[in-house]
């Protein structure tokens, strides 16, 4: 079971949140066999104003990537299915739901199903 630290989903979250009401995305970086995030990585001009779309190619091939995050600024956490093609990319995918809080987090794996996560407080 994935392993995530508290306090990273509180700092996506304010990030998202400073992006309203554009889409906020992101990536987890961490460990794929001890299936553990470790941090979150922030790239260059990943959000964009007017739609959801994720550029592919500005994803750089990296092992310690192992997930992905990003927001749906008014609505549910419910993957689309553009959602479910990007999330074939890692194991872990996460999307923050409208309103932003910890409760809205939806945690995906590889093939767009629900799993759980567990949230480390410290
Ligand atoms: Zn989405």
């Amino acid at each position: 079971m994935w392993r995530i630290k508290k306090d990273l989903l509180l700092d996506a979250i304010h990030s998202a949140k400073r992006y309203m009401p554009a889409e906020f995305i992101c990536f987890l970086g961490g460990d794929r066999k001890k299936e553990r995030v470790e941090e979150i990585v922030f790239l260059p001009s990943n959000t964009s104003e007017t739609s959801a779309s994720i550029d592919e190619y500005s994803v750089p091939i990296d092992e310690t990537l192992i997930g992905s995050l990003h927001s749906h600024p008014y609505s549910t956490n419910r993957p689309s299915s553009q959602d479910k093609k990007f999330f074939l990319k890692y194991p872990l995918n996460l999307i923050l739901g409208f309103p932003y809080t910890i409760e809205n987090i939806g945690f995906y794996d590889q093939r767009g199903e629900k799993i759980g996560v567990l949230l480390e407080q410290y």
